[in-house]
C-alpha cells in the first residue's frame, strides 16, 4: 500500500457526502470527494429534494391561480407552460449543483469523478472517463445513497411505467396517472400532476397512508388531498404492468389475496421506496458487513466491520432523509477528528410536502401510548389562527404529545400551511429538552402561523385561548 496522501476520501457526493467533506476540511483534513456523475449533489439537489420541491412551488402556483386566486379578489386565468415550468427546475438544480463545486473550491476539497471502489480501508480505486486511479487515504467514508426500489413484475420504461427520478422529466401531462405507494413521494409527485391536470389515483398496500407517522394527523392530510381531488385506495397490491395500446395495464390483488382485476392509467408511477445503493462499491469484497436489507452495518462512530471505512445518509439504517445524512456526515467526521460529534435521532422532523404540508418530530401518538408513556395532548386548528384565516387556509392543525408527569414534549405533529417551516421551533424544543409550558409561555408574533403552536402547547394543559 503506497503512503496516503489525503486524510480523507468521501465516496458520493450527495447531501451526507459533500457536506461531510466540507467539515472535514473545515477541521483541516485533505479531502477527495468521489462521485459517479458528473455533477455533485447526489440523489437530493439532482432528483430528489430539490427538484421535486421546484416543481411543487410552481405546480403550487399553478392551481392556485386557476382555484385560490378568485377568492382574494383577483381575477385571473392560468395557461400551463410546461416546458418552462421544466426549464426553472432544471435552472435550479443547476445553481445549487454549481453552488457545491464552488463550495469544494473554497474549501480546497478535490472532487474526483468516476466510480469509487474500496479495495481496502487505506485505499479508492477510481475509474471513470480518464481511466483508473488510486488514491491512497487514512480513512474513507461512504456515503453512496439510495436508489428507487422496484416491485416484481413490473419493469421501469422510463416513458410510461417511471419511477420518481422520470416522473420529474414527464415530457407532457399524463390524463390518468397511477401511483404506486402513498408514502411521502408518492403523493408529493402525484400532487405535483394533480395540480397539472392529471387525474390521479393512489395505490397504496397497507390501509393508510404514510405508514408511521401519527394517525390522526395523517387523516387530516388524507381527507384534504381528496378534496383537492386525489383518489385513494387501499389494501391493494400491484402485480404487473405492462403498456398495451394506448394505456398502461395494471394488474392488481386485494392485499389479503383474492381475484385480480385490471386498472388502466396513461402512467404509472411506483413509489414504493428506495434501496440502499452499494453497486461498484467493492463493499462486501473489502470486508463490509451488510443487514439484510442490503444497508452498510455501523456503529456508534458510524465505522463499519472495517476499521478505518466509515458510512452515513441513505446507505445505512435510520430514515432516508437528507437533514439526517448531513448531520450523520458531520457528527462522523467530528468524531473522527476527537470531538463529540453527535446526532439526535429522535428529534429529526420529517416533511411531506402537499399542500397542506404534514411535518412531525418525534413519537407519534400510537408510538407513545405503546411506549406505555402517560401522554397529554394538545391540538389547535388553524382554522383559528388569524393568519391562517388571513391567508385562507382552513385546513389542519397542530398537536403536541407531551409527557404526562414532566410535560416534556415527546412529539409534534403539524398539518397545515407551511408545516415545514413552523416544526423547526418543536425540534428545537425537543433538542432542548423543552416542556409544552416552556412553548406556552414563549412570546410567538402576532399575526403569525406559529402562533398555532402555542396555542396547541397551551391547550396541552387545557388552556388554549382562541378556542
Ligand atoms: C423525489 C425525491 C424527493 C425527496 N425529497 C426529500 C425531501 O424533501 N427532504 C429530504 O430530507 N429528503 C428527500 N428525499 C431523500 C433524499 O434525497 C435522500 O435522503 C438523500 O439524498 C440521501 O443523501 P445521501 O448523501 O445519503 O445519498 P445520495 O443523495 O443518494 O447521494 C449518493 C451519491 O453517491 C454517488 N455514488 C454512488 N455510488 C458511488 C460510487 N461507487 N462511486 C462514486 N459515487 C457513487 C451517487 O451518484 C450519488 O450522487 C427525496 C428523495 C427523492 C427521490
Amino acid at each position: 500500500m503506497s503512503e496516503p496522501t489525503i486524510d480523507l476520501v468521501v465516496i458520493g457526493s450527495g447531501p451526507g457526502g459533500y457536506v461531510a467533506a466540507i467539515r472535514a476540511a473545515q477541521l483541516g483534513m485533505k479531502t477527495a470527494c468521489v462521485e459517479k456523475y458528473p455533477v455533485p449533489g447526489g440523489t437530493c439537489l439532482n432528483v430528489g429534494c430539490i427538484p421535486s420541491k421546484a416543481l411543487l412551488d410552481s405546480s403550487e402556483r399553478f392551481d392556485f391561480t386557476r382555484h385560490g386566486l378568485a377568492a382574494h379578489g383577483v381575477r385571473a386565468s392560468a395557461e400551463l407552460d410546461l416546458a418552462t415550468m421544466m426549464k426553472r427546475k432544471d435552472g435550479v438544480v443547476r445553481d445549487l449543483t454549481r453552488g457545491v463545486d464552488s463550495l469544494f473550491r473554497k474549501h480546497g476539497i478535490e472532487r474526483v469523478e468516476g466510480t469509487g471502489r474500496i479495495v481496502n480501508a487505506g485505499e479508492v480505486e477510481v475509474t471513470g472517463a480518464k481511466g483508473t486511479r488510486t488514491l491512497a487515504t487514512r480513512r474513507i467514508l461512504v456515503g453512496t445513497g439510495s436508489k428507487p426500489a422496484a416491485l416484481p413484475g413490473i419493469a421501469f420504461d422510463g416513458r410510461r411505467i417511471v419511477h420518481s427520478t422520470d416522473a420529474l422529466t414527464l415530457p407532457e401531462v399524463p390524463k390518468r396517472l397511477l401511483v404506486i405507494g402513498a408514502g411521502a413521494i408518492g403523493l408529493e409527485l402525484g400532487s405535483v400532476w394533480r395540480r397539472l391536470g392529471s387525474e390521479v389515483t393512489v395505490f397504496e398496500y397497507l390501509e393508510r397512508i404514510l405508514p408511521g407517522m401519527d394517525a390522526g394527523s395523517v387523516k387530516l392530510l388524507q381527507r384534504a388531498l381528496e378534496k383537492q381531488g386525489m383518489k385513494f385506495r387501499f389494501g391493494v397490491s400491484a402485480k404487473s404492468a405492462r403498456v398495451e395500446g394506448g394505456d398502461v395495464r395494471v394488474e392488481v390483488e386485494p392485499a389479503a389475496g383474492g381475484e385480480r382485476t385490471v386498472e388502466t392509467c396513461d402512467v404509472l408511477l411506483v413509489a414504493v421506496g428506495r434501496r440502499p445503493f452499494t453497486d461498484g462499491l467493492g463493499a462486501a469484497e473489502a470486508g463490509i458487513r451488510m443487514d439484510a436489507r442490503g444497508r452498510i452495518e455501523v456503529d456508534d462512530h458510524w465505522q463499519t466491520s472495517v476499521p478505518g471505512v466509515f458510512a452515513i445518509g441513505d446507505v445505512i439504517a435510520g430514515p432516508m432523509l437528507a437533514h439526517k445524512a448531513e448531520e450523520e456526515g458531520i457528527a462522523c467526521v467530528e468524531r473522527m477528528h476527537g470531538m463529540p460529534g453527535h446526532v439526535s435521532y429522535p428529534c429529526i422532523p420529517s416533511v411531506v410536502y402537499t399542500w397542506p404540508e404534514l411535518a412531525s418530530v418525534g413519537a407519534s401518538e400510537e408510538d407513545a401510548r405503546e411506549q406505555g408513556l402517560g401522554v397529554a395532548v394538545g391540538t389547535f386548528p388553524f382554522l383559528a389562527n388569524g393568519r391562517a384565516k388571513a391567508m385562507g387556509e382552513r385546513d389542519g392543525q397542530v398537536k403536541i404529545l407531551a409527557d404526562a408527569k414532566t410535560d416534556r414534549v415527546l412529539g409534534a405533529h403539524i398539518v397545515g400551511p407551511r408545516a415545514s417551516d413552523l416544526i423547526a421551533e418543536l425540534a428545537f424544543a425537543m433538542e432542548m429538552g423543552a416542556s409544552a409550558e416552556d412553548l406556552a409561555r414563549s412570546v410567538h408574533a402576532h399575526p403569525t402561523l406559529p402562533e398555532a403552536v402555542k396555542e396547541a402547547a397551551l391547550a396541552v394543559a387545557g388552556r388554549a385561548i382562541h378556542i
